[in-house]
């Protein structure tokens, strides 16, 4: 096998692997944890080359970075505000969404990305273990108060 098709497949691999919709960060560092030669460039330009020939998906995010997806039909997506991470949401595809579009300014529309947001149930626990740890120090603090 000629070595780019190795890295492109190495790449391909790694992104089906962590099917968490990976950033490209994230898919290098899983890489090169066993093939500490290849470079984030290369990694980069694997990922871009795999999502324009449609092996994989590339999400763009308005302020996030690039995420990179191993299931390629159509699907919706949650981001959590907090960590960051993307996951995929069952729910039907609305195909024709694009036809309730009254004005596009003239453009051919190709499709859309839909990203709801929220936080996810790792994030929503820590923050609950918190929100407890603040209320038994206020409880404890109130009772401080009261010795005094
Ligand atoms: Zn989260
Ligand atoms: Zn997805």
């Amino acid at each position: 096998m000629k070595r780019n098709t190795i890295q492109r497949s190495l790449t391909l691999e790694a992104v089906q692997k962590l099917k968490n919709h990976p950033t490209a960060d994230e898919v290098y560092e899983e890489i090169s944890a066993e093939h500490p030669t290849i470079s984030k460039g290369t990694v980069y330009r694997n990922l871009n080359q795999l999502a324009d020939s449609g092996e994989i998906r590339k999400m763009e995010i308005p302020s996030c970075p690039d995420h990179f997806d191993h299931c390629c039909h159509e699907h919706y997506h949650i981001r959590c505000l907090k960590c960051g991470r993307v996951f995929d949401i069952d729910m039907d595809y609305i195909s024709d969404l694009e036809k309730s579009v009254k004005n596009a300014y003239g453009f051919a529309i190709k499709g859309y990305d839909l990203v709801f947001k929220g936080i996810c149930p790792d994030c929503s626990q820590a923050l609950e273990n918190r929100a407890d740890a603040d209320a038994k120090d206020s409880v404890n603090n109130k009772e401080k108060e009261k010795c005094e």
